[in-house]
């Protein structure tokens, strides 16, 4: 029998335009776009391959390292989580988990699946990475080899302190491999002076890309390690030494995969904005347009689920008021307005909204767009919230700058 011959009814696919204040993907900026629509062109192209040697130099400033190898991963957050962990543990290793939201959850996956032995140090969703849970932990398990936990907690909104974890871990002589994904642009983040081994992070959070790529960055201590590693990598894909062919200092690159090349084209446009506008410069621009956020939100009468000491700007987790449907909300603000913000996770399902503000949606158009979005939705759905007066408590602070 012949299969059916499909009758598409979507005969070239375009979507509606979103303002995306969710936790990622976020507004990817026209200049990205223009950037990746570019003639794609062979990846072992010299031109294609003096784009990649510049690109590890933007991606170096963006880390703030000097890591030789740092590259983006041809494949989204979750695969340079696990080539982090794929090359760096063998079967047997001991690992510290600390885990305080879903993606905790997720890196004790990776180490069970590298065979190795998660050690998990909880804390609540909201909390940030208690460091001295993990000394404890680390005092009563002898030969830990790694320690790992998430700067930017995306399902809470709570950033923990790298420095410090990772200061402790160090003591204890373990690598450390820190999830960076959210924080990557938006929050201080500096990898050679904090001392990390392992990072990886994610292009459609704070660097306004399209999803799909995964800078990563390893301490020499960490490539010491993959170099000495006894078992082989059990990923081919995702084995660093052999990646290196592909990306490494050589000039004789040799072909490992296909890189996505015009994705590729995004992320050298997303890394130059960012050094045009410099990391500080972001860093305090996502944290203004937070405060903004904060004034409104707390004007409507809605909290905050995390404390203002470790609450993440790009991520903002509000508590849902009582008696509203959550769900009926976020479908609302996108059928109405064309605005997405995300739901709770995990524990926090059906209890909060979480409303980003990355990379270039961090404007106080946005901060004022969803405020007045929120407050027209909520107010129809009789919710009790407090009215007219978010905008001019958000609008306070902006013009304060
Ligand atoms: C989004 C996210 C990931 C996963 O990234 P994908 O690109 O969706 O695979 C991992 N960790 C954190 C903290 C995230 O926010």
């Amino acid at each position: 029998m012949v299969n059916p011959i499909p009758q598409p009814t979507i005969l070239s696919f375009n979507p509606a335009v979103r303002t995306l204040m969710g936790p990622g993907p976020s507004d990817v900026h026209p200049r990205i776009l223009a950037a990746m629509a570019r003639p794609t062109i062979g990846h072992l192209d010299p031109q294609f391959v003096d784009m990649m040697d510049e690109m590890k130099l933007l991606l170096q400033y963006a880390f703030q390292t000097r890591n030789a190898l740092t590259i983006p991963v041809s494949a989204p957050g979750s695969a340079g989580m696990e080539t982090c962990f794929v090359n760096l543990l063998e079967p047997g290793d001991k690992v510290v988990v600390c885990q305080n939201g879903v993606f905790g959850g997720r890196m004790k996956e990776n180490v069970e699946r590298c065979g190795a032995l998660p050690i998990m140090v909880e804390d609540a969703w909201g909390e940030p990475a208690d460091p001295e849970k993990l000394e404890d932990a680390l005092k009563s398990h002898p030969g830990v080899k790694a320690v790992a936990f998430v700067h930017a907690e995306t399902s809470t909104g709570a950033r923990s302190d790298v420095q410090q974890l990772v200061e402790i871990a160090r003591r204890y002589d373990c690598l450390t491999i820190v999830d960076a994904v959210t924080s990557l642009g938006g929050i201080p983040l500096k990898v050679d002076e904090w001392q990390v081994d392992a990072i990886y992070s994610g292009t459609q959070k704070c660097l306004s890309c399209t999803p799909g790529l995964s800078p990563v960055s390893f301490s020499e201590r960490a490539v010491a390690r993959i170099k000495a590693r006894k078992a082989k990598v059990q990923s081919w894909f995702l084995d660093l030494n052999l990646v290196m062919g592909y990306w490494g200092a050589s000039t004789k690159r040799a072909y490992h995969h296909t890189a996505p090349i015009n994705a590729l084209y995004g992320l050298h446009e997303a890394l130059v904005m960012l050094q045009e506008e410099g990391l500080e410069a972001a860093w305090a621009r996502h944290h203004r347009h937070h405060l903004a956020l904060r004034a409104g939100v707390e004007a409507l009468g809605l909290r905050f689920v995390v404390k203002e000491a470790y609450r993440l700007p790009q991520l903002n987790a509000v508590t849902v008021p009582d008696g509203v449907d959550e769900a009926e909300v976020r479908r609302r603000l996108l059928r109405e307005f064309n605005l997405e913000i995300g739901a709770g996770l995990g524990s926090l399902a059906g209890k909060v909204w979480r409303i980003g503000l990355m990379g270039h949606a961090s404007t106080p158009k946005n901060v004022l767009f969803c405020l007045a979005a929120l407050e027209k939705v909520l107010s129809d759905l009789k919710a009790p919230i407090a009215r007219g007066v978010a905008l001019g408590a958000a609008g306070t602070v902006l013009a304060a700058g």
